[in-house]
């Protein structure tokens, strides 16, 4: 038969008394409730979670009425309802006291005797400012690879991946290519239409540049009007003609800067590395040769005439 409220509650009592000792080690907040989610007992912890005094916590009563949980979670129906142990990770929520939670919860059934259901014990850690700086620590990350004005990689983030591009092109017997873009006369932008407006330039040139990327290939802004992509898997040719392409679209795209047509066009030098493994290669050298051999086709590039491509001359990395 199952115990009526009174005898549930005397139950609880019993279980409660019976486990206080460890109850009383807890760090984290805890709870205890009856069957219907009213909070029974907690400890310190939770008091300071709430936000509430002990007289309000007890007048408030239900668990879910003194924490919110965002997108339908509903531990105690879990636990009550379904008598289901729950853990639930990186839970949001709000008390009174504070409105930004990110909580673990931890949930048991506890049954009394003939094995009903007698209440439900909850364990609340307060991950939010772990959580918080996790998602900084993100940021970051995420800031440490990354050019702020173009959101496109940064040197040294694609230098790291010109190498690891060199190892994987030696193993897999695929080419790798490099172009570098250098933007046409760009000191004249700044100065005829003013710096903002060579920013607006920057941010374009990167945004297209980034539409025109396969998912294994990498662009960076190298600094100042220098853009540099990372081509894997791909021969002389293939640079040639991404390089064209990219010629092509920044020089019919519509740069407008405050109702002023600002006329673009780049320079681009490629160069390709393709080579078995032989002892003595080293990595960083080839690294450096693959950037140096595009570098020198684009002078060439500028000093031909601009707004075109050169190829390194056969890679002799
Ligand atoms: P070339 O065709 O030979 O490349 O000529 P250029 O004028 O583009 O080359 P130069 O290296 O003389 O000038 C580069 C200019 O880029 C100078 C600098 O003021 C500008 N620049 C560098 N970084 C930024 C930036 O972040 N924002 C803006 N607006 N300008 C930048
Ligand atoms: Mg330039
Ligand atoms: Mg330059």
């Amino acid at each position: 038969m199952e115990p009526n409220k009174k005898e549930q509650l005397t139950e609880l009592e019993v279980w409660r008394n019976q486990f206080r000792p460890y109850l009383d080690v807890f760090l984290d907040a805890y709870c205890i409730t009856d069957p219907s989610g009213s909070v029974v007992e907690y400890n310190l912890a939770f008091t300071e979670l709430i936000g509430e005094s002990h007289r309000k916590i007890h007048k408030i009563g239900s668990f879910l009425k003194l924490l919110s949980f965002e997108g339908g979670v509903n531990p105690i129906q879990s636990v009550i309802t379904e008598k289901a142990p729950v853990r639930l990770d990186e839970v949001k929520a709000s008390s009174k006291a504070h409105p930004d939670l990110t909580l673990i919860i931890g949930g048991v059934p506890i049954y009394g005797r003939q094995m009903a259901l007698v209440g439900a014990l909850f364990t609340i850690r307060n991950v939010t400012a772990e959580h918080s700086l996790l998602l900084k620590y993100d940021e970051k990350k995420r800031d440490s690879v990354t050019d702020g004005l173009t959101g496109l990689f940064n040197k040294r983030f694609m230098e790291e991946n010109i190498s690891r591009s060199i190892k994987i092109s030696i193993r897999e017997q695929k080419p790798v290519s490099l172009v570098i873009g250098d933007i046409d006369f760009f000191k004249k932008v700044n100065d005829t239409y003013g710096h903002p407006a060579g920013d607006y330039v920057l941010k374009l040139v990167g945004n297209t540049l980034k539409t025109m990327l396969r998912d294994t290939d990498f662009a960076a802004r190298f600094g100042g009007e220098e853009f540099v992509v990372l081509l894997a898997n791909c021969p002389e040719s293939g640079a040639l003609i991404f390089a064209e392409r990219f010629r092509k679209h920044i020089e019919s795209t519509l740069f407008i800067f405050e109702g002023k047509r600002i006329p673009i066009t780049i320079s681009q030098g490629t160069s390709t590395f393709f080579e078995r493994w032989k002892e003595g290669l080293n990595v960083d050298e080839l690294k450096a040769n693959l950037i140096h051999d595009a570098d020198v086709a684009l002078y060439e590039a500028k000093s031909s005439g601009r707004n075109r491509v050169c190829q390194a001359k056969k890679s002799k990395s």
